[in-house]
């Protein structure tokens, strides 16, 4: 559960491309959990995590950007949404951020948004105003950090430092996990060299390209590996990610 509860945190308000990926993926247009079944074996158990997450979490109030009036936590306990009792379809097509009203460092609600917020046993008086960005903090630890019960869960606040932890590189992203790395470059030298090739491909593409040659069962094997190659860079990113594990090529 434990590392469900990170993987669902990450989806939720990860600021990497695997976590916009699985949004794109999992959320309905206007951010609703979608109630269909993708054929993912991690979906039920991450679904669970994040209404979890969702009923413990209150978001602190920057510029309000991320914050979805409706469906977000920023008022108090709970969402407008589930205070009126509203079904996601009832919501179709309200994707109001609290962003639009904000001015400055002040939050202005709108008589008719103050009666919503009243309906819904809400109040502006449990408002977090922050003047940073908009974070999350889990109840009952106002200060903002998540506080699952493992001790060292700091990392897992929205800042969630994008900090490849393969080479401590600043910046993680997808390409620079998979091809820049300097992690992922050994093991794709290592792959190439199995096949004679040489390891000098920076994308996807140009690693398939290099089987151009060869014979359709080599090209086969290549792809193959290359796939294999990807996903396994990608699973090891988690594994020490989610699992604080140390950087190890046997988990590839
Ligand atoms: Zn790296």
């Amino acid at each position: 559960m434990e590392m469900l509860m990170k993987l669902a945190w990450s989806f939720r308000y990860g600021s990497d491309a695997f976590s916009s990926f699985m949004r794109l993926k999992f959320l309905t247009k206007e951010g609703s959990l979608i109630n269909y079944y993708k054929p993912s074996s991690v979906w039920p158990g991450v679904k669970k995590a994040l209404q979890e997450i969702d009923t413990k979490c209150q978001w602190v109030i920057g510029n309000g950007a991320k914050i979805d009036l409706w469906r977000d936590c920023w008022a108090g306990k709970h969402s407008i949404q589930k205070g009126l009792n509203l079904l996601d379809h009832a919501l179709k097509g309200c994707t109001l951020k609290l962003e639009s009203l904000i001015q400055g460092p002040i939050l202005r609600c709108p008589a008719h948004i103050t009666q919503l917020l009243h309906l819904a046993r809400l109040s502006l008086h449990d408002v977090k105003k922050s003047t940073d960005e908009d974070y999350l903090v889990w109840w009952p630890d106002i200060k903002g950090h998540f506080s699952a019960q493992d001790g060292n869960s700091k990392k897992m606040g929205v800042t969630i430092a994008s900090k490849c932890r393969h080479c401590g590189a600043q910046e993680e992203s997808l390409i620079h996990l998979i091809w820049e790395c300097v992690f992922a470059k050994e093991m794709w030298n290592w792959l190439a060299g199995k096949f004679k090739f040489r390891g000098t491909f920076t994308n996807m593409k140009e690693a398939i390209k290099l089987s151009k040659n060869s014979s359709p069962r080599v090209v086969h094997l290549w792809t193959a590996a290359v796939f294999r190659g990807m996903t396994g860079l990608w699973k090891h990113r988690n594994k020490i990610f989610f699992q604080d594990k140390a950087v190890s090529k046997a988990f590839c």
